[in-house]
């Protein structure tokens, strides 16, 4: 039980995360804290939140579990602003996309590798974003991978992965640069390729017809770029290195299917889409 959790902005994956605690009765008072106090009004008339605070250090203050829920460009900041704030007793984890980065900002921020931190991605969101997107069901079944580090204190990092259980996902362990990896391929490439598929189809001359004429496939395949541009910028920014070596691989596997069709390959450009179909098939069980 968290007796004062504080979301510090309270949007898509913070409001959701509040209103899961708030409904499995595993919170007592929720504290939302970001820049603009006209959103947090909002979180509030939702009930998403008890009451706010756009001073991030006085939010904090006797807070026994704090979750960061900002963009991953803003994470340092905020470090920087709570870290004198918080009891002796506070866990702080966050919810940024990348790993690697808010370890960074953390320990740029404080000067160390806090005991008080536990890294944390939730494997879950939609492409809307803000309060008004959130709801209390998210996170049910789904995964949230925790990134402790060595210096992280275990029974934080227990205390953060009993807060996710009461939202309902199912919680894993994983070491930052892995996390980093994976989500490069399963994640941040595919956002990628809707990204640059949409804006280039948007530049072609006809694309008042392309876009008139795209169907289900075009509809299924390109939702998620409708994502938050503010928070996929922050994310190419921190997992740079991880993301280039995925756009590397996945362009020598795009010449090779190019290629198999420029020689009427149809044997190989066959054997490519058996192989994704078994692949996308298993995914699906
Ligand atoms: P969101 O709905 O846009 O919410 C972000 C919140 O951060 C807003 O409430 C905003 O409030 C606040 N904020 C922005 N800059 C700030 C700053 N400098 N200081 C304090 N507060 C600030 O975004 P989200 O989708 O919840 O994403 C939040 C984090 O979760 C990101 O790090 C993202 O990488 C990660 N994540 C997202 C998803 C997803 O699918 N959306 C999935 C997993 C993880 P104000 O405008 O009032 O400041």
């Amino acid at each position: 039980m968290i007796e004062r959790l504080c979301v510090i902005g309270v949007g898509l994956i913070g409001g959701s995360l509040a209103r899961a605690l708030r409904a499995a009765g595993y919170v007592g008072e929720v504290v939302g804290a970001s820049r603009n106090a006209a959103h947090l009004q909002k979180a509030q008339d939702l009930g998403v939140i008890d009451h706010y605070d756009t001073d991030l250090a006085s939010a904090v203050k006797d807070a026994d579990m704090v979750l960061v829920s900002v963009p991953l460009g803003a994470m340092e900041a905020v470090f920087a602003a709570i870290q004198d704030a918080l009891g002796p007793d506070a866990v702080v984890t966050d919810a940024g996309s990348a790993k690697a980065s808010v370890v960074a900002a953390v320990q740029a921020a404080t000067g160390e590798t806090p005991a008080w931190f536990v890294p944390g991605h939730p494997i879950a969101g939609t492409e809307q974003s803000g309060v008004e997107a959130s709801f209390p069901e998210l996170y049910q079944g789904r995964r949230v991978i925790l990134t402790p580090t060595e210096q992280t204190d275990a029974a934080a990092t227990r205390k953060v992965r009993a807060m996710w259980e009461a939202a309902g996902a199912v919680v894993k362990e994983m070491e930052v640069g892995h996390h980093d990896e994976v989500l490069a391929a399963t994640s941040h490439l595919p956002h990628m390729l809707a990204f640059a598929l949409v804006e280039s189809l948007a530049r072609m001359s006809e694309q008042r017809e392309i876009f008139e004429y795209a169907a289900g496939g075009f509809r299924d395949f390109t939702r998620i770029a409708s994502s938050d541009p503010v928070m996929w910028r922050d994310i190419c920014v921190a997992n740079r290195d991880a993301l280039l070596a995925m756009l590397k691989s996945f362009r020598g596997d795009l010449d090779d299917l190019s290629a198999a069709i420029e020689k009427r390959d149809e044997d190989r450009i066959l054997a490519i889409f058996q192989d994704a179909k078994a692949a996308r098939d298993a995914f699906d069980g």
